[in-house]
């Protein structure tokens, strides 16, 4: 078979969940937005619900309905994107929370459901998502009679704990919210590895769950191995892949493995990226093509069946350096062709 492998350890998932749950006195969700971060968010919320969690946020209502019907009733599951026209009929029979961002979008959810429990969404200076102070000014009286579960906002720098930014958002949060006694909530993972003020009553951890920064403690979540499809010795001259765009300047033996960036390996990887034999890097040469890498593994005494693209070695992060990307955009690139294990 030359169908990559994925291998994601749930385990390791629910252990940094729970370690980023240890960092706060307060509750502890769970992101699952765009499938579970590329891994399944069916996997992922069910792990995390029978670890104990009661929450789960995903970006749009057909997220949501797709993860209620894996779930079944029970977890609070939120949408971002709040109450979009269109959406009544899935938030209502699916039970879903949306965080409310407009004028629009409250009175649409109190005319279409007046009694169906609700979020609100206020944007403290990202700009991206949320009522704005103004609006909020204006609704929060409104708002607060239809006693709504949740208050958030979304923090734009806490990657960078020192960023005045960070400080900024939360002044704004606290001016906003204050005197209210609704639960509220502004930290996603690096919001929690910024201290306790930025704790509030519920926190919003995604990417530190599976395994990436700004969580450095995280315990890796995906292993990926592609299988060596073939392997090739090539005089020193010689070129590998399209475009010439590698040479070889000495006697070469090139490993062709079977994923590509179809799979999400994507090609800018190629001009600086590594995969690896065990300890070893072996440096990808040549351009990534749609389902194929080539690899020069002159150095290997040995010829492996796969190669480790993801793993002990290389994180989803060093990866991303690699290909000038974050993370984030590592895994939920993750391809659909993957032979997928959990362990
Ligand atoms: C994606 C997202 C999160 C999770 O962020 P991470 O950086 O992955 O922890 C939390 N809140 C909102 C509003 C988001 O869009």
């Amino acid at each position: 078979m030359s169908t990559a492998r994925l291998t994601i350890d749930i385990d390791s998932l629910v252990a940094n969940w729970r370690a980023l749950d240890a960092h706060t006195a307060c509750d502890t969700a769970a992101v699952v937005k765009a499938d579970g971060y590329g891994l399944g968010a069916g996997l992922v919320a069910k792990a995390l619900a029978k670890a104990g969690a009661r929450q789960f946020f995903v970006a749009v209502a057909e997220e949501g309905a797709a993860l209620r019907r894996m779930l079944g009733p029970g977890p609070v599951i939120c949408l971002f994107s709040g109450h979009m026209d269109g959406d009544t009929e899935l938030i209502r029979s699916h039970e879903l929370t949306p965080m409310l961002n407009s004028v629009d979008q409250m009175l649409r959810q109190v005319e279409a459901l007046p009694h169906h429990p609700f979020g609100v969404q206020l944007d403290t200076g990202m700009n991206r998502l949320g009522m704005e102070g103004g609006e909020w000014a204006a609704l929060r009286d409104l708002a607060l009679t239809q006693n709504p579960v949740l208050i958030m906002s979304h923090l734009a720098c806490a990657d960078e704990p020192d960023h005045p930014m960070n400080a900024f958002q939360l002044k704004t949060f606290r001016e906003m919210t204050d005197g209210l006694d609704t639960p509220l909530s502004l930290a996603a993972t690096g919001g929690i590895l910024l201290g306790a003020d930025y704790h509030f009553d519920l926190t919003r951890p995604g990417i530190g769950l599976y395994g990436g920064l700004p969580y450095t403690d995280a315990l890796p979540v995906v292993r990926l191995d592609l299988p060596i499809i073939q392997v090739r010795d090539i005089a020193p001259g010689e070129t590998v892949g399209y475009g010439n765009s590698w040479k070889a300047t000495r006697l070469s033996r090139i490993a062709t493995v079977s994923a590509g960036y179809a799979d999400g390996l994507i090609r800018a990887m190629g001009t600086t990226g590594v995969v690896y034999s065990g300890a070893t890097p072996c440096p990808i040469v040549g351009r990534v093509s749609m389902d194929l890498i080539t690899v020069d593994i002159t150095a290997l005494h040995d010829e492996p069946d796969a190669l480790t693209i993801l793993g002990p070695r290389q994180g989803v992060d060093d990866l991303a350096e690699a290909a000038g990307t974050i993370g984030y955009e590592i895994l939920t690139s993750l391809g659909a062709r993957y032979e997928r294990q959990v362990i």
